[in-house]
């Protein structure tokens, strides 16, 4: 299973993500979480990303897609792997259906994760707090928002319009009401591709 978790910034995709992939055994692939890793290790890639990750904007698609691409050639996710975060624009998804495509693998679903900018704001300055995350502050946000609607939104067209379903999931509600959402949103996908 290759599912692609969507959603604005604060939309809970990393928690959900995580236990999406626990349920099937697959691997968790978070492009956000690599980055934060560089930049905790003070690598090159991690000194390069670090101003853009503050800042709410993306990280230049091929850096992007090379990271990914190097993620999922790891044993691990061999088996599957569920997408958080991952691809946030049109050139992103094309590389991403260019690679699958090498390895004669198919996307099984789109999750997209539903959740009103106000509440977003909410659980990211509640983040702030909790993670110290650079870039879970307001500033970054808005620019993180204002990015998402311009770059990434995009990207569901572009799956709506090949052969990929996209589900729509309501993202508010307590973690597990979310999860079975989504869970029965994956069924679903598979059901459809029976
Ligand atoms: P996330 O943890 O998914 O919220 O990502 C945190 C930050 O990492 C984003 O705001 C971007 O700066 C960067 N990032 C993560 N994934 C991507 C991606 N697919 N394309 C570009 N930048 C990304």
């Amino acid at each position: 299973m290759i599912a692609i978790l969507f959603g604005p910034p604060g939309a809970g995709k990393g928690t959900q993500a995580t236990l999406l992939a626990r349920h099937f055994g697959v691997a968790h692939v978070s492009t956000g979480a690599m980055f934060r890793a560089e930049i905790e290790a003070q690598t090159m890639l991690g000194h390069e990303v670090a101003p853009i990750l503050a800042s709410g904007a993306l990280v230049p698609d091929e850096l992007t897609v090379r990271i990914l691409e190097s993620r999922m050639d790891h044993k691990d996710a061999a088996g599957g792997a569920v997408l958080d975060g991952f691809p946030r624009t049109v050139a992103q998804a094309q590389a991403l259906d260019r690679m699958l495509a090498q390895q004669a693998r198919e996307l099984t679903v789109v999750i997209n994760v539903n959740v009103p900018d106000e509440v977003l704001l909410n659980r990211i300055l509640k983040r702030a707090a909790d993670e110290g995350r650079t870039d879970d502050n307001r500033e970054a946000f808005a620019k993180r928002i204002s990015v998402y609607r311009q770059q990434t939104e995009p990207v569901l067209d572009y799956y709506k319009q090949a052969r990929t379903g996209v589900e729509d999931v309501d993202g508010v509600g307590s973690i597990e009401e979310v999860n079975s959402r989504i869970l029965a949103a994956v069924e679903s996908a598979n059901g459809q591709r029976v």
